[in-house]
């Protein structure tokens, strides 16, 4: 993945160009999605060199047994918030 901040390749949470540190930076929810749509959107986010995190949430009215139907909260770090939010939007037709 690349720092969002400064975009230098990152091998560890904390980059050795300009200081920015993966664990330190505020993260938010970019976006709220299910399975398989979350995986898309998270290796279509990795592939862009985006840090991302991801929290699944059980949705409690759907009864259990019923299959992977969890929500899976997609996060990145807000400082790159809207370049991601930028790529996970873009339609289907202009995916490669
Ligand atoms: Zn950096």
């Amino acid at each position: 993945m690349n720092c969002p901040s400064c975009k230098e390749y990152l091998e560890a949470s904390r980059c050795p160009s300009c200081g920015y540190d993966l664990n330190r930076g505020p993260w938010i929810c970019i976006k709220n999605s299910y399975p398989p749509d979350d995986l898309i959107l998270v290796s279509l986010l990795r592939s862009h060199g985006i840090p991302v995190k991801t929290r699944s949430r059980e949705v409690s009215q759907i009864p259990v047994g019923i299959g992977p139907l969890a929500e899976t909260n997609i996060y990145v770090p807000e400082i790159i918030a809207g370049e991601a939010s930028a790529l996970i939007d873009i339609p289907d037709s202009e995916m490669d």
